[in-house]
């Protein structure tokens, strides 16, 4: 059986366990369940001087609500059942998370650093032609975003197609998000998915009950983190813990190996380090072992997978040490794997909440290409005039000063990028609260997967049920 196969069979049981927990109408689970519509593709590129057929995928596993929104990738493994899978990962997430979307997922069988930039530009064209055609790019019905081996870059190129096929779209821009920031996107997006995995822990960390069950000390300074891959999800989850939260990275996982160092990796270093040589071997700044998946069983307190699915099955499941795992990225975990942890009471911060931020600031961009205008731009000198008024008064009421170094920020409007980030912080803590609720205050969630899962299917057969249907 295929791997693609097998994470499917995987999301589909999680989600049937859920399912089974919530009194529905006969027959609505297995609708929910099953992916509404799979378009194949298969269309030429004439490449260095002779044709290359490339074969992708875009499904829609949900469409109760529209637009159907998700990320499209480009590996050269990707394949149909791995599609559905994330696709309905997505409905799932977007429920969660109470975004007005249905679940989506593409990918294109590539190796993207096979190709040349102008090459890579030519293959995007076309198979953006190819799901505009079929109705699978929309800024109303599909919205593609970035997934693993596509960037800002692929999007904008994917923008650019849609906007030619379609110049009297005066709504083009909103047809996919994580476009860049000069080009129709919004600040904060490329971090988005990272930062939400902060907020997750964060949130985590606020939370003394459910802290207590992981034997973890009550504060997320000082904790010692491994994570599994160092791209865009990785990275920015790794800087901003140990930069902003006092975290040791004290383990990165790589595709050639594992980097140690005890007292907490440089990441910004390793980055750049990963950048110029292609891994993570001979990193000065720490002790490198090319049996890289020995990493994940390294003693810490937090793991984070964050580069592919199944990287944590039930093989490996046994000498996993950590008390917390955080699935930064999609199905890290295969169902056997989660099963064997959860036995042993290790919590899981699971994917369709842990990295839902980046879905989540693509709903901001959305919503701000829809509108035509950034967020922020109408109140924030009005905001700053009212802050200084305010402030006047305070210091010619109390006859003292307001502190020279806090003053300025106190003074200034939000900017675009602190509403993205006050917006997300606030999606992700409330969406946390739900689950700790049901975790700690309902029988039917033994974990948070559970919870999750019920918030979410319980959701989308509410939105069923007004429907009438
Ligand atoms: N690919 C990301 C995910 O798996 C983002 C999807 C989006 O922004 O639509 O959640």
């Amino acid at each position: 059986m295929g791997s693609g196969k097998l994470f499917l069979d995987d999301v589909n049981q999680m989600f049937q366990e859920a399912a089974d927990l919530i009194s529905m109408e006969e027959g609505l689970a297995a609708k929910i369940r099953v992916c509404n519509a799979t378009y194949v593709t298969r269309f030429g590129v004439r490449l260095r001087g002779q044709m290359h057929t490339f074969e992708g995928w875009r499904s829609v596993h949900s469409d109760h609500l529209s637009p159907a929104k998700g990320g499209i990738r480009y590996a050269p493994d990707a394949n149909l059942e791995e599609v559905e899978a994330l696709a309905a990962l997505m409905t799932y997430k977007c429920a969660l998370m109470d975004l007005p979307f249905g679940g989506s997922k593409g990918a294109l069988r590539i190796d993207p650093a096979a190709w040349e930039p102008d090459e890579l530009e030519r293959i995007t064209r076309r198979f953006a032609q190819e799901l505009e055609r079929h109705d699978f790019l929309s800024p109303s019905q599909n919205v593609p975003a970035p997934d693993m081996g596509t960037n800002e870059t692929t999007m904008i190129w994917i923008a650019d197609a849609y906007r030619r096929l379609k110049p009297n779209d005066i709504n083009a821009a909103a047809c996919v998000t994580g476009k860049p920031a000069s080009a129709g996107g919004i600040e904060g997006r490329v971090e988005a998915t990272g930062r939400g995995v902060q907020y997750a822990i964060q949130e985590f960390f606020r939370t003394p009950e459910d802290i207590a069950r992981t034997g973890l000390p009550a504060s997320l300074e000082g904790r010692s983190v491994v994570v599994q891959g160092l791209g865009n999800v990785g990275y920015h989850v790794s800087k901003f813990l140990s930069q902003e939260d006092g975290c040791r990275i004290t383990a990165v996982v790589e595709r050639d190996g594992v980097v140690r160092n005890e007292d907490g990796l440089d990441i910004e270093a390793l980055k750049a380090h990963l950048g110029v040589t292609g891994g993570v071997a001979d990193f000065a700044g720490g002790q490198f072992d090319p049996a890289g998946a020995t990493g994940l069983e390294d003693p810490c307190d937090i793991l984070i997978p964050a580069a592919m699915e199944a990287v944590i099955t039930g093989e490996n499941a046994p000498r996993i040490k950590a008390p917390l795992i955080v699935e930064a990225a999609n199905g890290p975990l295969t169902y056997a794997a989660n099963e064997a942890l959860a036995a042993r009471g290790v919590v899981i911060i699971p994917d369709l909440f842990a990295n839902a931020g980046g879905v989540t600031v693509s709903y901001f961009e959305w919503v701000k290409n829809l509108t035509h205008i950034s967020f922020g731009l109408m109140e924030r000198r009005r905001d700053e005039m009212g802050h200084r008024m305010l402030a006047q008064s305070i210091e010619r009421m109390t006859g003292s000063h307001f502190p020279e170094g806090s003053a300025q920020a106190f003074f200034e409007g939000a900017r675009e990028v602190d509403l993205v980030r006050s917006g997300l912080e606030d999606k992700m803590r409330s969406a946390y609260c739900e689950m700790s609720r049901l975790w700690n205050g309902d029988d039917r969630a033994p974990d948070l997967r559970t919870a999750a899962y019920l918030i979410a299917v319980s959701r989308i057969a509410g939105h069923y049920k007004a429907l009438g249907i």
